[in-house]
């Protein structure tokens, strides 16, 4: 199935009642170190969506770029959002979906902060007893890899701006990514929230991009798109006990 934004009204129409499952990608505008681009998490998530749409009878929808970024929020470039309002723009875009006769929904977020993800899975749970038919799944792009790049992935820990997501980016778009940057894990307090949090997390990478290479990235996407196709295939197929 094409992406969303691509098919005309009488393509979709045609589509609609027979293909029932969208992937919704989501993202966040923020920084992802010294070397690489603003808009990663969506652009990710987006590829990897575009991607099982060109292979199966799955649907892609655009992404929603901007998300909630707490501890990045104060290195220069982040734009997030409230929970509140990701919120709102997740249940609306899924309502109209569902309307349109879409059952089978992924939320699909390339930005997995913790704050970001409670936020996505309590709209899903909103959504559950407003939508009799709906199916969903909500995961992060590192829930899929926490599988899906075993063996491949060498920096335990790696979550933002170092292994994977340079190689991804490196993969997809290389002319975007300016050099490297140090190893680098934040040093937040435990429990204590704090207002000055590039004091805890200076350079903004939480990982190392050392080991990432193009061929790397490659592979973690490949890896990616199959195991989405496995997940759309699983919520499917989902039926819920009915006691
Ligand atoms: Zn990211």
């Amino acid at each position: 199935m094409p992406v969303l934004e691509q098919v005309t009204m009488e393509a979709f129409d045609k589509g609609r009642g027979e293909h029932r499952t969208v992937i919704l990608p989501c993202g966040a505008l923020e920084e992802h170190g010294p070397h690489l681009p603003l808009g990663l998490d969506a652009l990710h998530a987006d590829a990897l969506a575009r991607a099982v749409a060109e292979r199966t009878d799955v649907w892609a929808a655009p992404p929603i770029y901007y998300g909630l970024c707490r501890s990045s929020s104060m290195h220069p470039g982040t734009v997030g959002v409230q929970g509140s309002a990701l919120q709102s723009m997740v249940k609306d875009v899924v309502r109209s979906l569902y309307g349109w006769g879409m059952r089978n929904i992924v939320i699909f977020s390339g930005h997995a902060g913790g704050t970001h993800m409670a936020a996505l899975i309590d709209a899903g749970e909103q959504l559950l007893p407003e939508l009799p038919e709906i199916k969903l799944a909500v995961l992060s792009v590192l829930d899929l890899g926490k599988k899906a790049w075993a063996g491949l992935l060498e920096t335990p820990g790696d979550s933002h701006a170092g292994e994977m997501e340079t190689s991804v980016m490196l993969h997809m778009h290389p002319d975007w990514v300016t050099g490297s940057a140090p190893e680098e894990y934040p040093t937040f307090p435990e429990h204590i929230l704090v207002r000055n949090k590039r004091a805890f997390w200076t350079g903004g990478v939480w990982g190392n991009p050392a080991p990432a290479s193009p061929e790397k990235g490659a592979e973690f996407f490949e890896r990616s798109v199959n195991a989405l196709i496995e997940l759309t295939r699983k919520l499917e197929a989902w039926e819920e006990p009915t006691s």
